[in-house]
């Protein structure tokens, strides 16, 4: 069995990769481990200015600590109306209001964009990197629009605004499993788990 750091303290990706991994790969191949491993983890500084440079920097600095292979993600909501923001800001949008908070300014800053401009996509690049400095970034993304009001209980952050593409239902209105199936994250973890396949 493999050791693999997923560098997140976020329990719900460990549990989703871990799924993921185990679908694509067989039940017992990849022992994943996550920062609540590693008390002594320093804060990791995104600076980079796309998802792709954030999970590079993330996996980077969890070999450079641990010696493991790294897996690291980095997502957000790409707003087409607003350029593409919040993008890599969009967990702190609203500079640290939280979720309802950055949703309920996105909808704001949209609020006079017609309906079909309202498109958008939520983003994840995933980066794997392994000891010996071989690095390996996906990216996975599901196009839909943003909503004018928030509608569902489910997932967090923007998903009550998010309407997928083919969807009747947000993302908050998804199940897990359904979200996993159609999700940037989903498809990013996927698409890795193949190259993980590979390299470990
Ligand atoms: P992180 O990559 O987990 O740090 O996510 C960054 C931010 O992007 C989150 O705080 C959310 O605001 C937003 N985000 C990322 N993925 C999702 C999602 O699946 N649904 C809703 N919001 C998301």
């Amino acid at each position: 069995m493999s050791r693999l750091l997923l560098a997140t303290g976020n329990a719900k990706k460990l549990v989703e990769l871990q799924r993921i991994l185990d679908a694509a790969l067989g039940t017992g191949r990849i022992e994943l481990v996550g920062l609540g491993d590693f008390p002594d983890y320093p804060e990791v500084p995104e600076t980079g200015l796309s998802f792709g440079e954030n999970a590079l920097i993330k996996a980077r600095a969890g070999v450079a600590r641990t010696g493991l292979p790294t897996v690291a993600d980095d997502s957000g909501l790409a707003v087409d109306a607003l350029n593409g923001m919040p993008g890599v800001f969009s967990a702190r949008w609203s500079g640290g209001g939280g979720d309802q908070a950055n949703l309920d300014l996105v909808l704001a800053q949209i609020s006079d964009v017609p309906d079909e401009h309202r498109g958008g996509a939520f983003v994840c690049a995933a980066a794997l990197v392994l000891p010996g400095g071989m690095e390996h970034l996906v990216e996975g993304r599901q196009r839909g629009r943003i909503l004018r009001a928030g509608r569902g209980t489910g997932g967090f952050g923007y998903d009550p605004i998010f309407l997928g593409e083919g969807q009747d239902r947000t993302n908050a209105e998804l199940g897990a499993g359904e979200k996993d199936a159609i999700s940037h994250r989903g498809k990013a973890f996927r698409d890795l788990a193949k190259v993980i396949a590979q390299k470990l």
